[in-house]
């Protein structure tokens, strides 16, 4: 029985191919083993392949140059011609390639978050006078592919306002330029493209700015307003949809309320209704299915969302569904009552068809006996009734809640228990004794130099750690053999630290595939997947874990390893622990409770990790929190609670520490000037930060810091060994800033996707910089 008959889309999907094809085809270019003809048939095959599944499971109006070799924001630089000359190094490719990652000879684009995904955008560059030239190859290609195949699809491009607005004005600029000032010149040639589209015949242009979810200055909405007025009232274009994901409108949404666009997208999975009147006359796009999270969809509140909406309605996700993984029929492994509750892109696009179809019953009744054909396989396989395993889960569950409530200190729910959404009001959690008096305790501990030199904890991961790993997992290694390979591994790693000189020392994380899936697998209340894999930047993807239940930490997770790692040495060897925000940013959130109640609970567990590896003899613990600018929320008047929360389960995590023992955190792309303030509360008596790729203005706000401070000198994230005349410049422009007593010289990340070679180069350089830095000093 059909109730309704909408039209249906998607505003994008993943790229880079269901078993990582993409990325394995890059990087075999990368390092010359694929040729180029064999990397675009690579990636037309992906492209057809989702043109095809879309089109099979019904969606009605197809995407086009969704795909992409790197990033969306690289190819809109690309579009437009915005090539650096220091960037071109030979065909278009070679400088795309030179944009994103550099060459021996120039350094990359900065890169930075995509809002608050952990996905990550290469920062384009305008100056005042950059010629900017339309370079439609792409998008043209693209719609030409797709009709290949018979389908009309509609070319999705980052529009003009949210690409200028992510852009760096170009070195060298007059200090009042902004990029936003060209926006004139950057609408001509999107009003040139939108000409040559509509020339083509093509029906629809998908215009994503998701810049307008964000708080916008008064200028930054005359720029929509004149945008969008101007390309809405082009005479001949295609229809225009402008996409806004990731929260509400706000005020942008009566600025394009006036203007002649065709249609909105707006996100109504984080944002709301409110307001949608003011969209009469224009088609809603209505993002009711959540491009962000792997649930299902209660698609009875969705189809009541949607008729709330009036009829010129198109059922749609709430953004690209980029951030999901591909597709959950391919997991064999996981919880068959938690797989029935999962949704990644190929089901979402499903939800999509089934809604705008009213098509729902139909839908949840295959579901439902896809989860009891599943029940019944796992009673088979596991030899255990699912319904015993969950029970059992829930009451672990149970006892985990009690403990939180029960803790004298931290969070304290606000309302009944029985509450699905509970509140979590932060009690302060404090070291014992101030900075200076752990400062003072720690250098008679430690007895380190001045600008000791660490790094950040990975060391490269090599093909043959990772089929010991994979190995163990598929059990052709058995216990014993693999934990000698990962001994002789840490054994290796510190050697080598000692030979290079470094002072505080990393065991390398050689059994952790994965930052925060090392410490998911070892928790309970989150699941893992294997295939489900999201890209993170350009060829490299994370495989995010599903947190669905209460957390518990059984056994210790670390202290095997520290315990290890510093019996082979006299110097002392970090422990390494992945912080509370960021083990739930970068894994698939719940939806039943508070993601201020989700960190709160792993900060518990981690809280205890902490304890043991003191107990353990490890005298310096890093936990890790590179994702905390991350979870900020996109409007500044929700910004100060989060920090309040975010700092305190850090805290909460951290300061159980003794005096002596010296606390560590490690923030990347925490674009810091935001949350310096949030960095300094974490109280951390040592943090290292990123800065090498984004020329040190991270340096900034360092004066004000009163704790020890690492800006990367080195950027891990490009294959480039820097010079030591680079490594030397950074130190001595650090030590400028922050006091020498204070400052920390260290690479920018992890090395684990670095050669050894070239890490073995980079840090002899960051060695030698940092002993002549303290002798210039002595002298
Ligand atoms: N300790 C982690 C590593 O070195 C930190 C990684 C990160 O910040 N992303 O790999
Ligand atoms: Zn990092």
């Amino acid at each position: 029985m059909t109730i309704s008959n909408y039209t249906s889309t998607v505003l994008g999907y993943p790229r880079i191919g269901p078993r990582r094809e993409l990325k394995r085809a890059l990087e075999s270019y990368w390092d010359g083993s694929l040729d180029v003809g064999q990397l675009h048939a690579t990636a037309r095959s992906l492209r057809r392949q989702t043109w095809t599944q879309l089109r099979d499971l019904g969606l009605d109006l197809l995407p086009s140059n969704t795909f992409s070799y790197y990033d969306q924001v690289l190819d809109t630089a690309v579009l437009l011609d915005l090539i650096p000359d220091r960037h071109r190094v030979g065909d278009d490719l070679a400088s795309y390639f030179a944009m994103a990652r550099g060459t021996k000879e120039v350094a990359p684009l900065p890169m930075t978050k995509w809002f608050d995904t952990n996905y990550h955008y290469i920062v384009p560059e305008i100056g005042a006078a950059t010629t900017v030239k339309l370079n439609a190859a792409k998008v043209l290609g693209e719609l030409a592919e797709a009709r290949e195949l018979g389908l009309e699809t509609r070319p999705v491009l980052v529009g003009p306002v949210t690409f200028l607005l992510l852009s760096d004005p170009s070195p060298g600029s007059a200090p009042g330029f902004t990029p936003l000032d060209r926006l004139d010149d950057v609408l001509a040639i999107y009003a040139e493209l939108l000409a040559l589209l509509a020339a083509e015949g093509v029906g629809w242009v998908q215009l994503d700015e998701p810049s307008l979810v964000t708080d916008l200055s008064d200028r930054e909405l005359a720029a929509v307003t004149q945008a969008y007025s101007f390309l809405g009232g082009l005479p001949t274009r295609p229809q225009l949809l402008v996409a806004s994901y990731f929260g509400s409108l706000g005020e942008a949404l009566p600025a394009l309320a006036s203007t002649a666009i065709d249609a909105v997208a707006v996100d109504l999975v984080r944002g709301t209704t409110d307001s949608l009147d003011l969209l009469a006359g224009k088609t809603i796009v209505a993002g009711v299915v959540s491009g962000r999270d792997v649930w299902r969809t209660d698609l009875a509140r969705a189809s009541e969302t949607l008729r709330g909406l009036g009829s010129d309605v198109i059922v749609s996700t709430s953004c690209s569904l980029l951030h999901v993984p591909y597709d959950v029929d391919a997991e064999s492994n996981l919880d068959p009552a938690l797989a029935s509750r999962l949704a990644f892109a190929r089901q979402k696009v499903a939800e999509v068809v089934a809604l705008a179809r009213g098509e729902v019953t139909a839908l949840r009744a295959e579901d439902a006996a896809r989860a009891g054909a599943a029940a019944r396989e796992g009673v088979t396989r596991e030899g255990v009734a699912s319904e015993g395993v969950a029970s059992e889960r829930v009451a672990r569950e149970g006892a985990a809640r009690e403990r939180v409530a029960a803790a004298g200190e931290g969070f304290a729910p606000a309302g009944p228990a029985s509450e699905p959404v509970r509140e979590w009001v932060p009690r302060k959690a404090e070291r014992r004794s101030p900075y200076t008096t752990r400062a003072a305790a720690q250098a008679a501990h430690l007895n380190l130099p001045v600008l000791p030199v660490t790094t950040i904890g990975s060391f490269p991961q090599t093909g043959d750690l990772r089929a010991v790993r994979a190995g163990a997992v598929a059990g052709r290694v058995n216990e014993q053999q693999y934990e000698a390979a990962i001994e002789d591994e840490i054994a290796k790693v510190i050697r080598l630290q000692e030979e290079l000189g470094l002072d505080v020392l990393v065991h390398g994380e050689p059994e952790r595939n994965d930052m925060v899936q090392y410490f998911a697998e070892r928790l309970e209340g989150f699941a893992t997947t294997q295939h489900g894999w999201v890209q993170s930047y350009g060829s490299r993807c994370t495989r995010p874990p599903i947190m669905h239940g209460d957390v518990s930490r059984p056994v210790p997770m670390t202290v095997r390893w520290a315990r290890y790692a510093q019996s082979r040495t006299s110097k002392p060897v970090k422990g390494m622990l992945t912080g509370p925000v960021t083990i739930v940013a970068w894994s698939f959130k719940r939806a039943d409770i508070t993601l201020a109640e989700s960190v709160w609970q792993v900060a518990q567990a981690l809280r205890d990790e902490v304890r043991d590896l003191e107990d353990a003899g490890i005298s310096i613990i890093q936990v890790d929190e590179p994702a905390l600018r991350e979870l900020l929320p996109l409007r500044r008047s929700a910004q100060a609670a989060y920090l309040d929360w975010a700092v305190e389960a850090y805290r909460h995590t951290t300061s159980g520490a003794a005096d002596r023992t010296q606390i560590h955190t490690h923030l990347c792309y925490s674009d810091a000037g935001t949350v310096f303030a949030a960095i300094d509360a974490l109280d951390a008596d040592v943090t290292t930060i990123e800065s090498a790729r984004s020329h040190g203005r991270i340096l900034g706000g360092a004066a004000e810091f009163e704790r020890g401070l690492g800006p990367g000198v080195y950027d891990i994230h490009s294959p480039r060994v820097p010079t030591l005349d680079e490594v030397t410049a950074s130190v001595a422009a650090a030590a400028k800033v922050i006091p020498r007593e204070r400052l920390w010289v260290n690479p920018d990340c992890g090395l684990k996707t670095r050669t050894y070679p070239q890490v073995e180069a980079s840090l002899k350089h960051l060695v030698t910089a940092a002993r002549a830095a303290r002798d210039q000093k002595d002298q």
